[in-house]
């Protein structure tokens, strides 16, 4: 039978019908597609980097540039629809996509312009890491983003923003110059520091509740073309020796270095001894991105801290770094990531981090110990959203599987985890490893502190209907459907 009438979720709540010619009408204005349940192409636009997002928008809006990102924010307030932003896709919580709402999606939208004379990047909406690193290289820049060439710009950005250039360089949102963003009311705003200052306090590190951020710009840092990895991997017998030696040696440590002590297991590499593949052990992961030949000795005092099994450490390019972990992370597969924040890195955690490493349901997860030092301490915490800037260390804690029934299992491992960590955790977590975003107002909290009544002032201001649905919205969302509370 023909559809006559779409119905879609309003960010009130409730459904609305729109009728086929409406949305004809709507279609006929875009110069990107418009995708609907009957369209081909549908099913990969519902479909998330995490397998075990499964939402049915209504609409999805694949923009091909700005006028069709105003046209989709206009015709979704004039409706009061449900809405949502995607950029990358890569958002654990599945938060790209709304169940029976409309999707601004950005994904054909990802060129990157470099202006290498005023080391700036133009980067649009719903660019991959990759791209911004492939476009920056070619002039030996780079911007400061995450570890994952396949993660969006956007949502890692919005969210403050940690990767290999931390130490040196702050979050990625303290390399903003500014931003392009189509606000609630369909108009194309620029903020920065000298305009529309609120909004640009509010974007860095509020995430996508304002509006969508059709363009970055970014300030960009002489890096590469080689730098150095750091892969030692020990049994993880050895873990306190080696995640405390981490901890003393990163005290003092150029800030061009930067490590995680990654809990996981022995990779299926060729390097490492067939008897230890798989075996749970502990990686002193680190990336020294400074002047090349002071690497090799900068990254050494790693590659003792105990006995490795096995060492990957290489110079590579700065792109191939980018990559390294790129295949750990599989489009498809089922994951919960969670974060929280420790004050310390003594006996007792460690001992505790490598009981959970042992107890892990899925011998994919890992549990990562960011050695964050006073990196994001760079801008006081007063000058963007991002509120958390004072800790040494945090956790994420990456529960991954491939098994639909375990996932009660795995979701478990991880929140007891984190449970258990909290007597070392004064405050705060990092929303961009977020769970599914469950007790929304707790994961609030935890996240801005202080600065929550701000931003909910800016959003109340910028977005009065409440169209976009980000974590400060009221809308009526659909949590991640895992049949477990
Ligand atoms: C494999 C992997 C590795 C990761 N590594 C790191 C890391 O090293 N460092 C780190 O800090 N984080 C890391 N993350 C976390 C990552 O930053 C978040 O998952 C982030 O949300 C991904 O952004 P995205 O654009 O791909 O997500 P999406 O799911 O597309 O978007 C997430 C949310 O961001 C908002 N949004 C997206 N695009 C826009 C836009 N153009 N305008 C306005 N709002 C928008 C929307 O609210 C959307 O719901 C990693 C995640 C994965 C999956």
């Amino acid at each position: 039978m023909a559809i006559k009438t779409y119905r879609v979720s309003m960010s009130a709540g409730g459904q609305t019908a729109l009728d086929k010619g409406m949305v004809d009408s709507f279609r006929a204005r875009l110069r990107g597609t418009l995708l609907t349940a009957e369209d081909d192409g549908y099913e990969a636009a519902r479909r998330v980097w995490n397998g075990m997002v499964d939402k049915r928008p209504a609409l999805v809006v694949r923009c091909a540039g700005t006028a069709d990102v105003i046209a989709a924010v206009n015709f979704s307030r004039e409706h009061g629809l449900l809405t949502a932003i995607r950029g990358g896709g890569h958002n654990v919580a599945g938060s790209a996509l709304v169940d029976h709402g409309l999707v601004i999606d950005l994904s054909g939208m990802r060129s990157v312009h470099v202006d290498p004379g005023r080391r700036l990047a133009r980067v649009e909406g719903g660019a991959r890491l990759g791209d911004l690193d492939h476009e920056t290289q070619a002039f030996g820049l780079a911007a400061p983003v995450g570890l994952v060439s396949a993660t969006g710009v956007a949502g890692l950005t919005l969210h403050g923003g940690m990767g290999w250039l931390l130490r040196k360089h702050g979050l990625s949102i303290d390399n903003l110059s500014s931003v392009e963003v189509v606000t609630a009311d369909g108009q194309l705003r620029k903020a920065s520091q000298s305009e529309n200052a609120d909004l640009f306090w509010a974007i860095r590190g509020g995430g996508g509740n304002f509006g969508v951020v059709t363009a970055f710009e970014f300030r960009l840092h002489p890096v590469g073309p080689q730098v150095w990895m750091a892969v030692p991997i020990y049994p993880l017998e050895q873990a306190e020796d080696v995640i405390a030696g981490l901890r003393d040696y990163m005290a003092k440590a150029p800030a061009e270095l930067m490590t995680l002590g990654v809990f996981w297991n022995a990779p299926e590499a060729p390097e490492v001894p067939e008897r230890y593949r798989g075996m749970p052990v502990v990686i002193a992961l680190g990336c020294y991105s400074g002047p090349f030949d002071a690497g090799e000795r900068i990254i050494a005092p790693l590659r003792k801290l105990g006995t490795p099994i096995a060492d990957l450490s290489a110079p590579m390019s700065w792109v191939q770094a980018q990559k390294f972990l790129d295949q750990d992370y599989p489009d498809g597969a089922f994951y919960y990531w969670k974060s929280l924040y420790l004050d310390r890195l003594d006996g007792e955690v460690i001992r505790a981090l490598a009981k959970h490493t042992r107890n892990r349901p899925s011998p994919i997860s890992s549990i990562d110990v960011w050695m964050l030092g006073k990196a994001t301490v760079g801008a006081s915490p007063s000058e963007s959203a991002f509120y958390k800037r004072d800790a040494p260390y945090m956790l994420g804690i990456e529960a991954n599987w491939h098994d639909r029934e375990k996932n009660e299992a795995n979701i478990r491992w991880a929140r007891t985890l984190v449970e258990e960590m909290k007597p070392f955790s004064r405050d705060g977590i990092y929303l961009n490893f977020p769970g599914h975003m469950e007790n929304k107002e707790a994961t609030l909290q935890a996240a801005y502190g202080p600065h929550l009544d701000r931003l909910r002032a800016i959003k109340a201001k910028v977005d009065p209907a409440d169209l976009f649905s980000g974590l400060l919205s009221n809308s009526p969302q659909t949590a991640v459907r895992t049949g477990i509370g």
